[in-house]
């Protein structure tokens, strides 16, 4: 089983580079504790291909059950055979494209 990796040198790893070796990144949320496994092929969906350590301070990333901000950590490994009937795993549904129409006056 691979072990989860996480680079000691910052600033080198992105998220393609982590599918590499895993599915799934685990996103924690601080403050109440939830934990939810996402599929980095869709971070990579919403985020592009960035540092993994950028990422969570990205586009105002908020805990969805406590609503707090800055509260989330994130590691990069799948979940524990043992453990995989209990956890979460949070897909993309759906995008949702706005159409946002800007006036000027001449
Ligand atoms: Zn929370």
């Amino acid at each position: 089983m691979p072990e989860p990796y996480w680079p000691k040198r910052k600033g080198s790893y992105t998220l393609a580079e982590a599918a590499k070796n895993s599915q799934f990144a685990r996103l924690r949320c601080r403050y109440c504790k939830i934990e939810r496994y996402y599929p980095i092929a869709d971070l990579i969906v919403v985020f592009g291909n960035v540092e993994c350590d950028d990422m969570i301070y990205m586009r105002d990333w908020r805990c969805t059950k406590c609503g707090q901000r800055n509260t989330l950590d994130m590691d990069i490994g799948d979940p524990p055979a043992a453990k995989r009937q209990q956890i979460k795993i949070r897909k993309i549904d759906r995008i949702e494209y706005v159409r946002k129409i800007v006036w000027k006056d001449e």
